[in-house]
């Protein structure tokens, strides 16, 4: 795998999954619903001011408008869990880690993220275990491709959304998520020099998809589907980050 990197072949770095789910309650279980969400308050944070330029898209759009992203909403923290295990290093750098890639992913959007601390649940892409309706935190996770097979082969990672519609508006909405990084890859890259700055790309990226962010076919951005060296979030990530900072309350 390390000689993969090093020969500058590319690197897949992740699959996206997404499952969407309709909420449709009667008028009083709304109401209760948007008192317990906090619908209809101020948004916690804003966007960051970004040049224009680039190119993102979207995971998700809203039915019958293409240019409206499904996102977060900005009223509500995005609870998330770690589970360490698996990761380079100690707990601790595996916390560092996502820490400092989630404050930049928050940095841009204007979403702010509460971090709930350290988790033993295990990470799972099947559909019929993603917690769906039952808002768990977002877990950010490490594992190997016999427990999830979502990453065979050069998948460095996987991350994604699910988005629930609140009945009213018809709006959606993500109200959990997952990322799973691939410790085998996490691994080799803690060997090598640069590394670090790869396994924050990584998850950077995955941070990408779970926040909204659909693949590009341009490798300037990050979330083109390989990973051709870029490290960070470029022009039109940051353009697409900022939009999805904007999403409906
Ligand atoms: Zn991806």
């Amino acid at each position: 795998m390390s000689e993969r990197w090093r020969s500058g072949l590319v690197l897949l770095i992740s699959t996206v999954v997404l499952a969407a789910m309709v909420f449709v309650g009667p008028g009083d279980e709304l109401a209760a619903f948007r008192r317990v969400f906090g619908i209809g308050q101020d948004p916690l944070g804003d966007p960051a001011d970004v040049p224009p330029g680039g190119t993102y898209a979207f995971l998700q759009t809203q039915r019958g408008d293409a240019d409206e992203p499904v996102a977060w909403s900005p009223c509500r923290e995005i609870r998330y869990q770690v589970n360490p295990d698996g990761a380079p290093g100690s707990a601790n750098d595996a916390e560092e880690l996502v820490a400092d890639a989630v404050a930049d992913v928050s940095q841009i959007t204007g979403l702010r993220f509460d971090y709930l601390g350290r988790t033993d649940r295990r990470p799972s892409w099947k559909a019929d275990l993603v917690p769906m309706g039952r808002k768990e935190p977002v877990l950010i996770a490490w594992a190997d491709e016999d427990e999830v097979e979502e990453l065979e082969g050069n998948v460095a990672g996987v991350g994604g959304a699910v988005a629930q519609s609140s009945g009213a508006d018809g709006w959606f909405r993500y109200v959990t998520g997952q990322v799973t990084l691939d410790s085998e890859v996490y691994d080799d890259l803690d060997d090598e020099r640069g590394g670090e700055e790869q396994m924050r790309a990584i998850l950077l990226h995955e941070l990408g998809h779970l926040v909204g962010l659909d693949h590009v076919d341009s490798p300037a951005e990050l979330m083109y589907a390989d990973n051709v060296g870029q490290p960070d979030f470029a022009t039109g990530d940051r353009n697409g980050l900022v939009a999805l900072g904007r999403g409906r309350c």
